[in-house]
C-alpha cells in the first residue's frame, strides 16, 4: 500500500463506471472534476457514477471540484486563428469584437484600464508574448515579442498586472453552489492571489457546508508573493505548474515547487503537485525517464499527493498512468522508509498546540517502539492530518464514524480512512480495532499499535489518551 495520494482528473477518457472502478483499483484517492470543461449536467452524471462505484466498493475516494476562476481568454477571432510575428503591432480593445491581425478583444474588456505600459501579455500558455507600449481609455497598443498563432478563446496571462477582478466569476458561484449541494469533499480555487481571495470563497460557503474543504491552487505571481497567508488560510495547497510556468519564469518552477512544499510542511498543510507529471502518457503507454524522476522527486521532497490531468481525462492510457504513479510511489517511499526520519511541523503555525504535540509524541513513540500502525480517532480529520505531516514511518488509520471525515482523510499522506463508530469503553474499542485491523490484514497478532483516542482537554468526558496496545 502506498502513502502518496493520487489525484486523477476525470474527463471523456475516463467518464464511465467501469473506468472509475479501474482507476480506484489502480490507486486513485481523489477524483478531480474540472469545471473549466464540460457542463454541470455532465459533471453531475460523472459524480453520480463515482458515488455508485464508491458504494459498490466501499471506497472512501474523495471528490474535488476545481473552479475555473477568472481565466482571461481571447474573444473569437476570424477563421479561428491568425499569425502574428515578432515586431508586429496589435491592439487589445475594451469592447467585444471578432478579432483579426490588427486588434483583438477579450472576455474581460475592463482589463484595458488596469494594464500599464511595459507589462507583458502572454497568450496560449506563453506561446505568444506581447508587451504594452501605449495605453488609452479604450485600448492597449502592444508589440509582439514572441510570435505565433492567436486562436479563438485561448487563455491569456498578465503576470505583471494587478487586475482588480473578483476571484470568483458568476460561473464559479454556480459551480460552487452545485458542489456544496452535492457535498463534494474539496473545492479548489484557481488563480488565487492572496488569502483575501480564499476569504471571498469561504464567505460563499455557509457554515452548514463546512464539510467541504478549500484547496488553493498556486499559479499566479501574486500568489507567490502572498504564499504564507495563502497556506495559512487554505486547507490544502496545489502547485499548479501549468499556469505557474507561464506567469513565472519556467526555469524557476522547480525551486518554487520545493519552496511551497517546504512551507506546507511547516504549516502542516497537505500539498499536491500537479500538471504534466506523466504528460507523455497522454499518447504513450509508458512515461519518460524525466517524468518518472519528476514524480519521484516530488515524493522525496515530501509532497503529499501527485495529480494527473490530461493523462486521465483525455489521454489514451488513464489506468496505466495511475499504475505508473503507484509504482513510482512504491519504490520511492521504500527509500524514505529506510531513512526513517520524522518531519518538523512548526507548532506556532498550526494553531493546535496540544494536538500537534500529541501527533509528534505518537509519531516518536511509534518509531521508538517499531509500532505496526497508528490508529487515530478524529472528529474533523485534523489529528490525522497533523500526524500525517509528522511523516512517521508507520501507516496511519484514520478512524471516524463520519463518512465525510473519512473521505477528507483520503487526501492525507499515509492515512487509510476507516469509517467506524467508536465504542465507549476502552477495552471494547481496542478489541474492535484488533478485529478490524486483523480482518484487513493491516496487522498480525502480537504487533504493537499506538492509538490516539482523543486530544481534547476542555471537554468533560472526552477520552484523552494515547494508548500502546498489543494486538490479540
Ligand atoms: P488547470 O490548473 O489544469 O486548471 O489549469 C493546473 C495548472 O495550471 O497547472
Ligand atoms: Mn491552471
Amino acid at each position: 500500500m502506498i502513502r502518496t495520494k493520487i489525484v486523477a482528473t476525470l474527463g471523456p477518457a475516463s467518464d464511465s463506471s467501469e473506468m472509475i472502478g479501474r482507476l480506484i483499483e489502480a490507486g486513485v484517492d481523489v477524483f478531480r472534476l474540472n469545471f473549466s470543461h464540460g457542463t454541470l449536467e455532465q459533471h453531475a452524471r460523472t459524480y453520480e457514477r463515482i458515488r455508485q462505484v464508491r458504494r459498490e466498493r466501499g471506497s472512501m475516494a474523495a471528490v474535488m471540484g476545481d473552479l475555473c476562476g477568472p481565466k482571461i481568454r481571447v474573444d473569437p477571432v476570424e477563421d479561428d486563428g491568425f499569425e502574428i510575428a515578432q515586431g508586429d503591432r496589435i491592439e487589445i480593445v475594451a469592447d467585444h469584437l471578432v478579432g483579426h491581425g490588427g486588434r483583438i478583444s477579450t472576455n474581460r474588456p475592463e482589463l484595458v484600464g488596469e494594464v500599464q505600459i511595459g507589462h507583458r501579455i502572454l497568450i496560449d500558455d506563453g506561446m505568444v508574448q506581447l508587451r504594452v507600449n501605449q495605453t488609452h481609455d479604450d485600448r492597449l497598443v502592444c508589440v509582439c515579442e514572441v510570435g505565433g498563432t492567436i486562436r479563438t478563446r485561448k487563455g491569456m496571462n498578465f503576470p505583471d498586472s494587478d487586475l482588480k477582478m473578483s476571484a470568483m466569476t458568476e460561473k464559479d458561484r454556480e459551480d460552487l453552489a452545485w458542489a456544496l449541494d452535492n457535498e463534494l469533499d474539496y473545492i479548489a480555487m484557481s488563480f488565487v492571489r492572496s488569502a483575501q481571495d480564499l476569504q471571498e470563497l469561504r464567505e460563499l460557503m455557509p457554515l452548514s457546508d463546512v464539510d467541504c474543504r478549500v484547496v488553493a491552487k498556486i499559479e499566479t505571481t501574486q500568489a507567490i508573493e502572498h504564499l504564507s497567508g495563502i497556506i495559512e488560510s487554505a486547507d490544502v495547497v496545489l502547485v499548479a505548474r501549468g499556469d505557474l510556468g507561464v506567469e513565472m519564469d519556467l526555469a524557476q518552477v522547480p525551486l518554487l515547487q520545493k519552496r511551497i512544499v517546504k512551507r506546507c510542511q511547516e504549516a502542516a498543510k497537505p500539498v499536491i503537485i500537479a500538471t504534466q507529471m506523466l504528460q507523455s502518457m497522454v499518447e504513450q503507454p509508458t512515461a519518460t525517464r524525466a517524468e518518472v524522476s519528476d514524480v519521484a522527486n516530488a515524493i522525496l521532497d515530501a509532497a503529499d499527493g501527485v495529480m494527473l490531468s490530461a493523462e486521465t481525462s483525455v489521454g489514451a492510457y488513464p489506468t496505466e498512468s495511475v499504475r505508473m504513479m503507484t509504482r513510482i510511489a512504491d519504490k520511492t517511499e521504500s527509500y524514505l522508509q529506510e531513512r526513517n526520519q520524522t518531519a518538523r511541523i512548526d507548532v506556532t503555525k498550526t494553531m493546535r498546540r496540544i494536538t500537534t504535540a500529541v501527533a509528534h509524541g505518537a509519531s516518536l513513540l511509534a518509531r521508538e517502539l517499531n509500532a505496526k500502525l497508528v490508529g487515530v480517532w478524529t472528529e474533523t480529520g485534523n489529528t490525522a492530518r497533523l500526524l500525517s505531516k509528522t511523516r512517521l514511518n508507520t501507516m496511519v488509520v484514520g478512524l471516524s464514524p463520519d463518512e465525510h471525515v473519512c473521505r477528507r482523510m483520503s487526501m492525507y499522506y499515509g492515512v487509510i480512512p476507516v469509517q467506524l463508530a467508536r465504542k465507549q469503553d476502552v477495552p471494547s474499542m481496542l478489541r474492535e480495532l484488533d478485529a478490524l485491523f486483523l480482518d484487513r490484514e493491516l496487522v498480525d497478532r502480537g504487533d504493537l499499535l499506538v492509538v490516539i483516542a482523543g486530544t481534547r482537554l476542555e471537554e468533560e468526558g472526552a477520552t484523552n489518551a494515547l494508548l500502546i496496545h498489543l494486538v490479540g
